[in-house]
C-alpha cells in the first residue's frame, strides 16, 4: 500500500513540485507538460498481459530500457529548449519513480520478474 501511494504521488503530485521549482511563474503549465509525459507508459501496450503486478516496467518495456533511459538524463542536461529540456526532465524523474519501485519490489520478492530489471546490473 505505502509503496502504491509512493508511486503515484512521484508520478502525479511531486513533478508538481519539480514544475514550481522549474518556473514558479508558469508552474501549472509544466506540471501539465511533466503530467503529459506519463504517455511514456502507452509502451506497456505492446506486451502481453499489458499490466502485471510485480513486473518491472525498467529494461522490459521499449520506452523503459537501458537504450532509452541515457537519452532521458543527457537531454534532461544539455537540451537548451526549456519545453524540450522539461519534458526530458519528466522522463527521466518517470523512470527514477519506476526504478525506486523496482527495487521495493525487489525487496520483497526474490521470484518476481522484478529481479530481471537488476540482472547484468552487478
Ligand atoms: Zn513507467
Amino acid at each position: 500500500m505505502l509503496q502504491t501511494i509512493t508511486h503515484y504521488f512521484l508520478h502525479f503530485i511531486f513533478i508538481g513540485a519539480i514544475a514550481y521549482w522549474y518556473d514558479k511563474t508558469n508552474w501549472k503549465k509544466y506540471w501539465l507538460i511533466l503530467l503529459a509525459t506519463m504517455l511514456v507508459d502507452l509502451d506497456h501496450l505492446l506486451v502481453t498481459p499489458i499490466f502485471s503486478p510485480g513486473r518491472c516496467s525498467i529494461r522490459f518495456h521499449y520506452l523503459h530500457s537501458e537504450y532509452a533511459i541515457p537519452f532521458y538524463f543527457l537531454g534532461a542536461m544539455f537540451i537548451k529548449h526549456k519545453i524540450i529540456r522539461l519534458v526530458m526532465i519528466g522522463l527521466a524523474f518517470h523512470m527514477i519513480t519506476d526504478f525506486i519501485d523496482c527495487v521495493w519490489m525487489y525487496s520483497k520478492c526474490e521470484e518476481c520478474s522484478a529481479k530481471e530489471a537488476f540482472e547484468g546490473l552487478w
